[in-house]
């Protein structure tokens, strides 16, 4: 998700027009090898051929989702469930 939100800031950012990104890299210190990705005909496809492609439109709908979802939150705030919270990574950044 991280790197398809790069792709669709470079795609429809002014600084970048007329530029599409071919290829998604992300770099993982824990891991040997970056994580590459390719993108062709609006598929993002696994360099390594394994693993689940998706489509462009399919990532930018689960975004526009997510936004919906944080925008009602952020409306009409939001249940702190204690139990999940006591866990959460972001607890000390949800207020
Ligand atoms: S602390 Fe985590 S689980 Fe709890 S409301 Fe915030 S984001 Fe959700």
């Amino acid at each position: 998700m991280q790197l398809c939100l790069y792709d669709i800031a470079v795609r429809h950012s002014p600084k970048f027009r007329g530029l599409r990104p071919v290829k998604l890299t992300l770099e993982m210190l824990e891991h040997e090898r970056p994580k590459e990705y390719v993108i062709e005909n609006g598929i993002i496809i696994p360099a390594s051929k394994r693993g689940k492609s998706i489509s462009l439109e399919e990532v930018e709908k689960m975004i526009l989702d997510i936004a919906k979802k944080i925008m009602h939150d952020y409306q009409y705030g939001y249940d702190r469930n204690t139990k999940k919270c006591d866990r959460c990574p972001y607890r000390f950044y949800c207020t």
